[in-house]
């Protein structure tokens, strides 16, 4: 059971002031000061005690506590040399493992085969930095290991991105790409006021669930034509892929192949166009 919360305003500005903690804002520290939040990001991103998380940025422990409460295992990477030492104490490390490592540098199939245990589900979470949300979120996609789920914090213009769908204006690549691996849902919206220092913009929950229901060949090369596809967002499919394919007679054949009029634009084209239009075009284009 918590005791208390490190959540609040109190404990938060308690335990900066114990430990001389200023925030640093070149490592995206923006606390959380509102225990419903990280409680409801916990139950998010955890399903069962025996499911192996990892945390990236704990900061002062705020999330850290709950995800200690609902499994038995937390293993969490943390920038800041200031801050194991605070855990420590804040929250101790009964089934809590710190690591003082930048994230961006951990090779991830390395610590999964490191810490998991056989049938283990592994799941991520965490109030991520903002100034790499993506790239974090690409190491982990990329990751070969088997990740369950990843439950994260983020701006809230970068969430919809990650969330949005055909014909919404804020489809991009990204969202396609995020889709071919994963169901992307929003846990909730999160008000800027509930973050000390209170940042600029406001927050999204978002959960990322692995589905392995694609399997094209060559991924690095279908992910290259998608980019391709929304190089220039105005332009139709036809004149943004006859890019990628170098040859437009052949852009115009493997559109018709794959049943998609080359007037289209490509924030039109489901994620199964996509797949469809790379299929129809793997021979010719990539396997020569
Ligand atoms: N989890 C805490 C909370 O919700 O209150 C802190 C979240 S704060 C937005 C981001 C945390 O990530 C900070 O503790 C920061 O030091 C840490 N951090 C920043 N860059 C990091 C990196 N590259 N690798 C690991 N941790 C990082």
């Amino acid at each position: 059971m918590i005791k208390q919360a490190i959540a609040t305003i109190k404990k938060t500005k308690e335990i900066q002031d114990k430990y001389g903690i200023a925030t640093k804002k070149s490592f995206g520290q923006n606390f959380i000061i509102e225990p419903r939040v990280v409680e409801k990001i916990a139950t998010a991103a955890i399903q069962d005690k025996d499911e192996l998380v990892f945390e990236i940025g704990p900061g002062i422990g705020a999330l850290t506590q709950w995800l200690c409460e609902f499994s038995n295992q937390v293993i969490a990477f943390e920038i800041d040399d200031r801050l194991p030492s605070v855990l420590e104490q804040e929250i101790g490390f009964d089934h809590l493992q710190v690591i003082l490592e930048d994230f961006l540098e951990v090779d991830v199939n390395e610590v999964i085969r490191k810490y998991r245990k056989d049938g283990q589900k592994v799941v991520f979470a965490s109030n991520l930095p903002y100034y790499i949300t993506t790239p974090i979120l690409f190491k982990l996609f990329e990751a070969q290991e088997p990740i369950e789920r990843i439950t994260v914090m983020m701006q809230k213009e970068v969430g919809d991105r990650f969330l949005a769908k055909e014909n919404d204006k804020e489809y991009n690549a990204l969202s396609v790409i995020t889709q071919y691996r994963c169901h992307v849902k929003k846990v909730m919206d999160v008000s800027r006021h509930v973050f000390n220092p209170k940042p600029n913009v406001d927050s999204m929950v978002v959960q990322f669930a692995f589905h392995h229901e694609y399997n094209v060949k060559e991924e690095e090369k279908f992910f290259e034509m998608v980019k391709a596809c929304f190089t220039q967002r105005r332009k139709t499919i036809y004149n943004n892929f006859q890019t990628w394919t170098k040859d437009k007679g052949l852009a115009q054949e493997l559109l018709e192949r794959a049943n998609i009029a080359p007037n289209t634009r490509a924030q039109q084209c489901t994620l199964e166009d996509f797949i469809r239009l790379y299929e129809v075009s793997y021979e010719s284009v990539c396997a020569s």
